[in-house]
């Protein structure tokens, strides 16, 4: 199914495709492809048209997990991981991967781990945009048309903006051109950046970019071990 063509395919093209493509096809005219990836058009509250990223099947549960389980994930419920991931991202059937996903998930279904939930909340209140931006990386993601097979995916704890940029790799480098150019050049830059990414992330070009852009050094003791404060 091509959807810079603009024209929907017969029935019979794509009736024995999956489940996932026939319920994009359903929606073809409200698909989009900006820089080789593959958007469909929404409007939240009847108001605002947003234009989400829709994940490859394979990559669901890795973008569910980044709004859900990560400190500013903060395990939230059902409908407010929904709200979230739904400003950005569309998959088929979502709401349905997102109940089964929580159902699943330790956190959650731990009752005795309630209070020790509410800790990495309280860790990442922020008092003003760009205070604190959270990056991550989706992918490898089905190579574009523009060779891009990561994105990067910027998100404002404050105001819970989130950004997505396509990416060729996930080398430091990518990732510090597309921050610096797409990110900061809008944006000004974050007091710190929050990744959980990592030996990606921890590399000396990023540390120059940061020391370059007069990003604040700190680092969370907290999350040592499943996470960093870059910089
Ligand atoms: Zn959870």
């Amino acid at each position: 199914m091509k959807v810079e063509d603009k024209k929907r395919p017969e029935w019979n093209e794509i009736s024995n495709q999956s489940a996932v493509i026939k319920t994009l096809w359903r929606q073809f005219e409200r698909l989009e492809v900006h820089q080789g990836l593959l958007y469909r058009k929404w409007i939240e509250n009847e108001t605002e048209e947003l234009l989400q990223l829709i994940v490859p099947t394979s990559k669901i549960q890795e973008a569910i997990r980044y709004f859900h389980d990560i400190p500013t994930g903060g395990h939230l419920g059902i409908d407010k991981t929904q709200d979230r991931i739904q400003k950005s991202f569309y998959w088929p059937s979502m709401k349905h991967t997102i109940v089964e996903y929580i159902k699943r998930c330790d956190n959650c279904a731990a009752p005795k781990q309630l209070q020790a939930r509410k800790t990495p909340m309280e860790k990442f209140l922020t008092g003003e945009p760009m205070e604190r931006v959270a990056m991550e990386i989706l992918g490898p993601l089905p190579m574009s048309k523009n060779n891009n097979r990561f994105v990067l995916v910027l998100s404002d704890l404050f105001t819970k903006w989130t950004e997505a940029y396509p990416l060729q790799d996930q080398e430091a480098k990518a990732v510090a051109q597309a921050l610096t150019n797409e990110f900061i050049s809008r944006f000004g830059t974050p007091l710190q950046l929050y990744s959980d990414q990592g030996q990606n992330f921890d590399s000396r070009l990023l540390k120059e970019v940061c020391s370059l852009l007069q990003i604040e050094k700190n680092k969370s003791d907290k999350y040592e071990t499943t996470s960093k404060w870059l910089c």
